[in-house]
Parts: structure tokens; sequence; C-alpha cells
């Protein structure tokens, strides 16, 4: 999907937290897979980290499933609790890609104060898209449950019908984009994560916007790797 230059160009580069910031159906998921295969780092998303858990029938899964399913935010306590877990780990020792975090003002002040206390230098990439294109993207979702590769019938479609490339799973749709849980979701990131790269910009910190309506994902790879060169 992304060239080989390409990937070594964004490996020399010296930021260490990613945040990928953006609507639902803006393309982080698609965006951090590439990044985190070209870096060698964690892929962080909260949104799979929650899913895993209903899919497994564990006790966070059980408290956080009728939220997801209505397309509501789930308690800043417990993504705040999962990421800190994830992002102290060693293996995030050399950088790791935030997907779907912060949500809130109060994940954002809570990560700010994380990565200052550990003195580590982060970009906001913010994957601007017009929201009729995202109804259409979303609707058009299909997941792998088992590798979680993402497809979408219209623009990035599985070689064989409703089946993944990569390990042969039927694809699912997940519950979470169907339309009109779609427009909660999208209402949602309006009301509550909008405001933080808001919070971002007026803290001083670095926020790069790229256009990701039109574009396919290694053309918006090319614009995320120049969002990575130093100021
Ligand atoms: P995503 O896959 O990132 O679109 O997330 C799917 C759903 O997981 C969201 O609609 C929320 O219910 C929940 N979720 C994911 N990340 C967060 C977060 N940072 N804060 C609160 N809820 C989240």
């Amino acid at each position: 999907m992304f060239s080989v230059s390409l990937c070594l160009c964004v490996k020399e580069k010296p930021v260490k937290a990613i945040v990928l910031f953006g609507s639902p159906g803006s393309g982080k998921g698609t965006q951090a897979k590439m990044l985190t295969e070209c870096l060698g780092v964690p892929h962080i998303s909260t949104g799979d980290m929650l899913r895993d858990s209903i899919r497994h029938g564990d006790q966070l899964g059980t408290a956080v499933v009728a939220r997801m399913q209505s397309g509501a935010l789930v308690s800043d306590e417990v993504v705040n609790r999962l990421v800190e877990e994830r992002i102290s780990r060693p293996e995030a020792g050399s950088g790791f890609v935030l997907d779907g975090y912060p949500r809130t003002l109060a994940q954002a002040e809570r990560l700010c104060e994380w990565l200052d206390g550990r003195g580590i230098r982060e970009v906001v990439i913010h994957l601007a898209v017009d929201y009729n294109v995202i109804i259409a993207r979303l609707t058009g979702r299909r997941q792998c449950p088992r590798c979680g590769t993402l497809y979408n019938i219209g623009s990035h479609p599985p070689q064989v019908d409703g089946a993944c490339d990569l390990d042969g799973e039927k694809l699912v749709i997940r519950d979470d984009d169907s339309e009109s849980v779609i427009r909660e979701r999208l209402a949602a990131y309006e009301r509550q994560t909008h405001p933080v790269l808001q919070f971002f910009l007026k803290a001083g910190r670095r926020v790069v916007e790229v256009d990701a309506s039109y574009d396919p994902p290694s053309a918006v790879f090319q614009k995320v790797s120049q969002a990575l060169e130093p100021r």
C-alpha cells in the first residue's frame, strides 16, 4: 500500500507519540496500521481494545457494550486506564500510534500530563473529512473479526466477496456502523471530541491538519508522513 522509500523516510522521524485525530470514518485505523507497520511500534486503538473485551465477554466488555452499541462514549476513567496500561509497556518504549484517543478534554489533559512527565514529544495529526463522505464510507465498511483488517465494499473490497484476504475469515459489519448509530457517533464527535483539537491548539501542542476526504490511503499516508517532519 506504500513505497519502501516512504516507509524508511517515516522511520527516521523523531516524534515518538503520534496521535491520530479525526471523526469516526476519517481513516484513522488505516493510517495507524500503515504507520505502525513502517515504524514497528504498537497501534493503540481504544475502539479495538473495547471491542476485544466485548468479544471475550470479560468484565470490561460487559460494562461497556450498551454504550458502545448506542454510539455513546465510554467513561474517561475506563479508557484512560486502558491506554496508560498500554503506553507504559516496554514495547511502546520506542513510540506508539494512538487511534481514537483522546476523545474528551479529560482524556487529552491526562495524556498530555503523561507525555510531559516523561519528556515524550507528540504530534497530533488531524484527518479532516467531509461528513457525507464519512457516512458513505462507514456504511460500506467491513472488518475481519480475527485479524482486524478493514475493507470497504466501495473503495477497497476483498478479493473474494465477504471473506478476509489474509485469513479467509467471514467479514462482519460492526454493530455501530449502521447509519443511525453513525450519525450519533458523529454528533458525539462534534460535542465532545472536536473541542479536544482546540485544547491541543490552545496549549501550543503540535497539530497538523491533513485533508483526507478524497485521496486514496497511500496518498493520505504521504501527507501524514510529511506531518511528521520536525518543525
Ligand atoms: P472507534 O472504533 O474508535 O470509532 O470507537 C468505537 C466506540 O468505542 C466509540 O463510539 C465509543 O463508544 C468507544 N470508544 C473508543 N475510544 C473511546 C475513547 N477514547 N473514549 C470513549 N469512548 C471510546
